[in-house]
């Protein structure tokens, strides 16, 4: 038996459980083997049945006095009553559906543990369906696997142990050379394995889990580290400074640049006139002025006589880039133009006309902007702005368009540089931690719906003032009655003290062009005020705008509603926020709180982090990285810096792991598993 044998064809299983376990995504014996528990139940802590907390999990000792016969509810539908009492003459109805197997392994007499939820009330207490030990039973920390219908417990306990009794050594084989696992004090593999679903204790629990985890980030940061070098290619779009008057361009903004971004622009210079391709990220908090930067950058290289193409994530962002980037620019002489999907072919045609004969410098779009049908003349510099919508495997593709173009990231999700290290390992990464001089802090508050007609003539305050807003309506569920409920909510203001201001709506299901219709008209102020889903998160530049209103704040996360806060506060104005929950929980007041207390969005990401976990924060796969089965990158932040230590040491030895082939496999596997990475492994 190898990692690779059919899980049809370990001992136990057959072509219809082989089924059942194909849902869970596992085909093989490796795969089962690596289904890790997701916690345990530990048998040694009983709780008398009097003490035992109702709707809570807990473990009962208890013997079994009388069993009722099978009782058949209705079709399909067969009940087991099982009547047990603990030492203290305490009852509890052990209750089974459909089970006649688990019923009838409970002999009258016998004592057993019972694990499950406790039902009912003081007088009578049931438990459904639990987890039964025998007393005499020594394992007392069970597996709790993740299951589908049909699959018991029991079944993956049974056919685990079985791959873990028939295993040999080679199946064990450490990937770790032993020198690694001393300096970083881990088990060896067999240990970690046998421990994570079979631990003696929750000490080798902890053993174990640290072993596993630390071998899943070892081996994504060896895969991060080596995309980054085998894309370290020659330079094929040197620039140079020699030809460029960077003062032209600084002088003709109406602003003079930050710190922050001329430290980021000179970083970015410096790698287009460097040896190998520039592979950078630009993380910024909202408003810190990333788009001028990009502008820079693409000034810099059309200068050179490169083409730019920057990428935005929606068909707003991008005719708003297109916009700021004429206005800088054009007026220069560099000729910008737009490519989205939404245009038509006509349109699409025309522009592409330009780039192909490199006429214009700069295309600025969607994702239409990398599909085949779009060819350059000279394409030197390739941006992708709020880059953490696309993945490591997008970034790769976009390698492949020209001749290997320079790379510029930007990213408004502001992330703490441990993480932003792993996530965008591949690349170098730039800073902008300061906001334009003289920005107002936006006053932020949390308030109930109570208060939500104050809010509103807050918001009447500002628009008198010849202020705009925005209000961000009530999120809903289904994306289908989005428009309904985004409508209803702006009609529903025509009873408020809102109603003689022009509205205008802006939602997921409007076209690109009827978007753009509604923004243009709001950012010329033709629209006091913006009803908005959550459309206008990313980006969206009104700098008269000075209120955001944010129903249903507390269902948002605080990173997504530090980037909703970001509309406002961009101009010269003092601004606010008002977060409107329905009601608080202790929970949802205290992270409202952080957002009324900080406008630093490092700090909000990182307190985000710790509160829902790297899963959730990122949203599903939004990271691009490979899935990650045991680690978790935000908790396991400690252990992160001992893999990127190890991952240093073992490619300074074996830059492409030749020496660790086991490492080298594993490592191509986990980034082949859910995504296209590894071909740039
Ligand atoms: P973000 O980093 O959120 O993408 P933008 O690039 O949209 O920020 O810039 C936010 C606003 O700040 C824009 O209105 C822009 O013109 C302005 N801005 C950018 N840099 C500066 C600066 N150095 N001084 C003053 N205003 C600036
Ligand atoms: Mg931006």
């Amino acid at each position: 038996m190898t990692r690779e044998t059919p899980i049809n064809e370990l001992k136990g299983v057959g072509i219809k459980r082989a089924e059942l376990y194909k849902k869970l995504g596992i085909f093989t014996v490796g795969d089962l083997i690596n289904h890790f528990p997701r916690r345990y139940i530990d048998f040694t802590q009983t709780v008398p049945v009097s003490e035992a907390p109702i709707g809570e999990h807990t473990v009962i000792k208890a013997l079994v006095i009388k069993k009722n016969p099978a009782a058949r509810i209705r079709q399909g539908l067969v009940l087991y009553k099982i009547f047990v009492q603990d030492d203290n003459g305490e009852r509890v109805t052990i209750v089974f559906y459909n089970n006649r197997f688990a019923a009838d392994a409970l002999q009258e007499g016998e004592e057993y543990y019972f694990s499950g939820k406790i039902t009912g009330n003081f007088t009578r207490k049931e438990m459904n369906t639990p987890t039964v030990l025998k007393t005499t039973e020594t394992d007392l920390l069970r597996p709790v696997y993740p299951l589908t219908e049909g699959l018991s417990a029991a079944m993956v306990i049974t056919n685990v142990s079985e791959v873990l009794k028939s295993a040999d050594d080679s199946f064990f084989a450490d990937m770790l050379p032993d020198s690694i696992r001393q300096e970083f004090s881990l088990s060896t593999y067999e240990y970690a394995l046998r421990s994570i679903h079979f631990p003696k204790d929750e000490y080798a629990v902890q053993i174990a889990r640290k072993r596993l985890a630390f071998d899943e980030l070892l081996k994504l940061q060896l895969g991060m580290m080596m995309i980054k070098s085998r894309t370290r290619t020659a330079n094929s779009c040197k620039m140079s400074r020699e030809t460029v008057i960077m003062d032209e361009f600084f002088s003709s903004l109406p602003f003079e640049l930050t710190g922050a971004q001329k430290r980021a622009v000179s970083e970015i210079i410096g790698d287009m006139c460097g040896e190998t391709p520039m592979n950078r990220l630009i993380q910024g908090d909202v408003g810190s002025g990333k788009t001028a930067v990009a502008a820079a950058a693409a000034y810099f290289a059309a200068k050179n006589g490169f083409q730019t193409a920057l990428m935005a994530p929606t068909e707003i962002l991008a005719s708003q880039h297109y916009k700021t980037l004429s206005e800088m620019l054009g007026a220069l002489g560099i000729e910008v133009c737009l490519i989205t999907g939404s245009m038509t072919k006509k349109q699409r045609a025309a522009a592409a006309e330009r780039l192909e004969a490199g006429i214009c410098h700069v295309a600025v779009g969607t994702h239409a902007l990398i599909s085949e049908t779009t060819e350059f003349d000279k394409l030197g510099l390739v941006i992708t702005d709020e880059q953490h919508r696309f993945g490591v495997n997008q970034r790769a593709a976009l390698a492949v368009k020209g001749n290997d173009p320079h790379k510029l990231v930007m990213s408004a999700t502001p992330i703490p540089r441990t993480l932003a290290l792993i996530i965008y390992g591949d690349l170098d990464i730039s800073i902008l931690n300061e906001l334009p001089k003289g920005r107002l802090k936006v006053e932020t508050f949390a308030v109930t719906a109570k208060l939500r007609m104050r809010a509103l003539g807050f918001v009447k305050k500002q628009l008198d003032e010849g202020r705009q807003g925005y209000i961000v309506c009530p999120m809903i569920e289904e994306g289908d009655q989005e428009l309904a409920a985004a409508k209803k909510y702006a009609e529903s203001l025509k009873n408020t003290v809102l109603a003689p201001y022009r509205t205008g709506l802006l939602h997921g299901k409007m076209s690109a062009a009827e978007k753009d219709k509604v923004m243009s008209a709001f950012k010329d102020h033709e629209l006091d005020l913006l009803v908005a889903t959550t459309v206008v998160e990313v980006g969206v530049d009104v700098p008269n705008a000075t209120v955001i209103v944010i129903e249903n704040a507390d269902r948002f996360g605080l990173s997504q509603l530090h980037q909703l806060r970001g509309r406002v506060g961009r101009g010269q104005y003092q601004s606010y926020c008002v977060l409107i929950a329905e009601n608080f929980t202790d929970e949802s007041r205290q992270r409202l709180e952080v957002m009324a207390k900080t406008s630093d969005g490092f700090e909000i990401s990182e307190y985000d982090l710790k509160m829902r976990g790297a899963g959730d924060f990122f949203g599903s796969r939004q990271h691009g990285l490979p899935d990650l089965k045991i680690a978790d990158i935000a908790a396991d932040r400690e252990l992160l810096a001992d893999c990127s230590r190890a991952a240093k040491e073992l490619l300074e030895k074996s830059p492409d792991l030749a020496e660790y082939p086991l490492l080298r496999s594993e490592t191509e596997e986990l980034f082949s598993r859910n995504n296209n990475a590894a071909e740039a492994l």
